[in-house]
């Protein structure tokens, strides 16, 4: 069955709606010609250089407008290679004057963790809308400023929660609203990689101050995330241990390895692990009364997969590919300029970090549960509001 879903302008939508949106090129076309908007990239590190400026060649809705870097020989090589002219490169000091540049209309946000807010409220104040990396910033005070200042400058905040807005994620958030799993009983995320203190940009991650948590702020996020999209609930109880070798050079300052459980009111368990000393993992299952859901890999940035394990003779879901980044640039692209819903506003950034707060504050309680505070809802449910072509 081909399952190819409509979308409606978003002046229909009303929270809650059962509205699905099409993802990739229809929902491209579906645009309406308008101009795309202009994104200012901060940070030309990994992600940047390896994901968000090629993926920014193919989109629809959004193209690079400008480049923001400390390093001038860099960003200058870099915005040559995009075509970009030299006046369209900002360092971390003239950032600000971005406001009197037109072409900029959102500012994606990919820098070490600790200059995630100070740049997002400098973005605001500046007039833009601001797509920023996960995880959102290192304290819960911090988000909550962030969050303050998109709503006084009356611009938006989208968390870069990729997963959210990725057919493989989506397809399975809609297996589980449709019951496919039964009850739900557990959903367990394993998600870790191996660190290299002389990489640069692991070293800022091995760093307290700059990273607001080691494995977990980096990678487990990723599977606290998924078990609340995967649920579409919120936990009421977590609790967490670590195993962190203090010998090992990388682990001077944040953890290696935190594994936690979450309770959520229904009564399924969210358990799982982040760890910086394995290899490359980032693997999900829901395990139902009736059936498993298998993502192993789940949240690479391509390749990802999702099974029905468990059933008899269940038609498997068969996902298309797309590319993460440049389908959540172009999401944002829209969610701007009013014509798709912000799933991934900063709100749903805090839960997380709120979350992952209460995980390493029952971590150094030795495991003792933490209570939650349960009045976060999401306003918009990905497996509604997200659609995906799927063939299952
Ligand atoms: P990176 O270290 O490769 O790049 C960071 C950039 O920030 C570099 O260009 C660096 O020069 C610059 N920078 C400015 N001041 C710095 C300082 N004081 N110390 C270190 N670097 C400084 O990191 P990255 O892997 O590109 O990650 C950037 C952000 O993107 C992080 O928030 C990370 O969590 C997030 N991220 C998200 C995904 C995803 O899949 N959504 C994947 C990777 C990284």
């Amino acid at each position: 069955m081909t399952d190819t879903i409509t979308r409606r302008n978003m002046m229909e939508l009303g929270a809650g709606a059962t509205l699905a949106l099409t993802t990739g090129s229809v929902l491209h076309a579906q645009t309406g010609g308008q101009a795309s908007v202009g994104y200012a990239v901060v940070g030309l590190g990994k992600l940047s250089l390896g994901q968000i400026l090629p993926a920014l060649q193919r989109t629809k809705n959004a193209h690079l407008a400008a480049l923001v870097s400390g390093h001038p020989d860099k960003a200058k090589k870099v915005a040559a290679q995009y075509g970009l002219p030299e006046t369209a490169i900002y360092n971390y000091e003239n950032f600000d004057s971005i406001a009197k540049n037109p072409a900029i209309q959102v500012v994606y946000i990919v820098l070490p963790n600790s200059m995630h807010a100070d740049f997002t409220i400098r973005s605001f104040k500046a007039g833009k809308h601001v797509l920023c990396e996960k995880p959102m910033a290192v304290t819960l005070e911090e988000c909550e400023r962030m969050i303050a200042a998109g709503k006084a400058a009356n611009r938006q905040l989208m968390i870069a929660y990729r997963c959210q807005y990725e057919p493989v994620n989506v397809t399975a958030m809609q297996l589980m609203r449709k019951g496919t799993v039964g009850t739900p009983r557990l959903v367990n995320a394993v998600m870790g990689k191996q660190t290299d203190l002389s990489d640069p940009s692991d070293a800022w991650r091995l760093d307290m101050k700059m990273s607001g948590g080691g494995a977990l702020a980096d990678m487990g996020i990723y599977g606290i995330n998924a078990t609340r999209y995967l649920l579409n609930e919120e936990p009421v109880e977590v609790r967490g241990w670590a195993r962190t070798d203090k010998n090992d050079p990388r682990f001077k300052t944040v953890e290696d390895m935190i594994a936690w459980q979450m309770r959520f009111p229904s009564g399924a368990i969210g358990d799982g692990s982040s760890c910086f000393s394995q290899p490359g993992t980032m693997a999900w299952q829901v395990v139902g009364s009736e059936r498993r859901l298998v993502a192993d890999p789940g949240c690479f940035y391509g390749g990802n997969s999702v099974r029905i394990v468990g059933g008899r003779n269940d038609p498997q879901p068969q996902v298309a590919e797309i590319d993460h980044f440049g389908n959540e640039m172009d999401w944002f692209g829209d969610v701007v300029r009013g014509r798709a819903p912000n799933v991934s506003p900063g709100e749903e950034g805090l839960q997380d970090m709120r979350i992952m707060h209460a995980i390493m504050q029952s971590v150094a309680n030795g495991g003792q549960t933490v209570k939650l505070d349960t009045a976060y809802r999401r306003t918009y449910d990905p497996a509604t509001v997200v659609g995906v072509r799927t063939s299952a």
